[in-house]
């Protein structure tokens, strides 16, 4: 056996343990990965408080990122010691997950650790900074450039939001931060911020067209801030859309998208191809600034996920946290 967090379901509603799990219990794979850290993103928080339907299948080891050292493996990419990556395929939503020391998964989820980045890191990483890095490679296949003019970043203290401000400053752009925690200034400054804009003032319904302000986003909140991002932004600009935090709906109307040649960028990091994914990887481990993700980053023992879910669900968690599993 060894310890893990069970999700379970009863009449009485969903509960959530730390216990041992059986090894036999495991599901389908031909690779069993020692987890070292996982990790806590906004799902994590969704699954564990069951805010959301992200679990399907009880009962469920949530976690859907992870690092770990390979055990056994039957695929030919991965030998026992290697240093495996795995985000997202399911992990925590279908398939047992990584807040527990061991996973059995499938080797083509898996990725090798990239080259300059440790176990740690790439869980401060993580799923949200994965999709940071998504959202940024889908604007500049946009043909969008930091000369361009400023882009925004909505939900800026959160994770993807604190990895998307590093990853656009280090390339060059003129970084908008929108915040509904002003006291994050220095924080998001420092990250690489160069404005710093009051969330309420995206918050109500959007008008059809606004001003322009920016050429490109990133967007994690959904909802009534996307519908103002998208009318604020400038003629044949984009935004990548990979958040709800603010909410799933999409108040907004054609007027952007018709008039100014705006496009919605949809970014998945779950189902994301296995050479984007590399893509993405390798370019985290040269693009992404150390020592910021050091500055965003805090850890937890397993047995405090639980808290830090509820804590991220609302709104409370500044930049990443990494999860200990041994
Ligand atoms: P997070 O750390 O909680 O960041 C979300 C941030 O949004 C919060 O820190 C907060 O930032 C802001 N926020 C929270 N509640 C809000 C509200 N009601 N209205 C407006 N702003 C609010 O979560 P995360 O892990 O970075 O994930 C961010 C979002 O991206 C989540 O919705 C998550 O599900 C999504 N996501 C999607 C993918 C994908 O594959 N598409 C992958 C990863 C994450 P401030 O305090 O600075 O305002």
């Amino acid at each position: 056996t060894f310890k893990a967090i069970v999700i379970d379901r009863s009449e009485a509603g969903q509960t959530v343990e730390r216990r041992d799990f059986d090894e036999a219990d495991l599901m389908e794979g031909d690779v069993v990965v020692r987890v070292v850290y996982s990790t806590l993103n906004y799902k994590d928080g969704l699954a564990l408080t069951g805010k959301a339907p992200v679990v399907r299948r009880f009962p469920m080891i949530p976690g859907v990122d992870l690092a770990g050292t390979v055990e056994h493996s039957a695929h030919p990419e991965f030998k026992p010691g290697d240093s495996v990556v795995l985000n997202g395929w399911g992990l925590g939503e279908t398939h047992l997950g990584a807040y527990a020391q061991k996973v059995r998964v499938r080797g083509d989820w898996l990725i090798h650790l990239p080259r300059g980045l440790s176990l740690f890191q790439s869980m401060a990483i993580g799923t949200a900074g994965y999709t940071a890095m998504l959202s940024v490679m889908a604007i500049e296949r946009h043909g969008l450039r930091c000369q361009k003019g400023p882009a925004i970043v909505t939900g800026a203290a959160g994770g993807v939001g604190s990895v998307a401000i590093a990853l656009l400053a280090r390339a060059g752009w003129h970084v908008v931060a929108s915040t509904g925690r002003p006291q994050e200034a220095d924080y998001l400054r420092l990250l690489g911020a160069s404005e710093i804009i009051e969330r309420s003032e995206l918050a109500g319904p959007a008008r059809p067209l606004g001003k322009e302000r920016w050429c490109a986003g990133i967007d994690t909140v959904g909802s009534h801030t996307l519908a103002n991002v998208l009318s604020m932004t400038k003629y044949g600009g984009a935004i990548a859309a990979c958040g709800l935090a603010g909410g799933m709906a999409l108040p907004t109307s054609v007027a952007p998208f018709i008039l100014r040649g705006v496009s919605l960028l949809g970014i998945d990091s779950v189902m994301t191809p296995r050479a984007l994914r590399l893509e993405a990887w390798s370019r985290l481990a040269r693009e992404l600034d150390l020592a910021k993700l050091e500055t965003m980053t805090t850890s937890i023992p397993l047995d405090q996920v639980m808290e830090a879910g509820r804590a991220i669900v609302e709104g409370k968690v500044r930049g990443r946290i990494v999860v200990e599993i041994d």
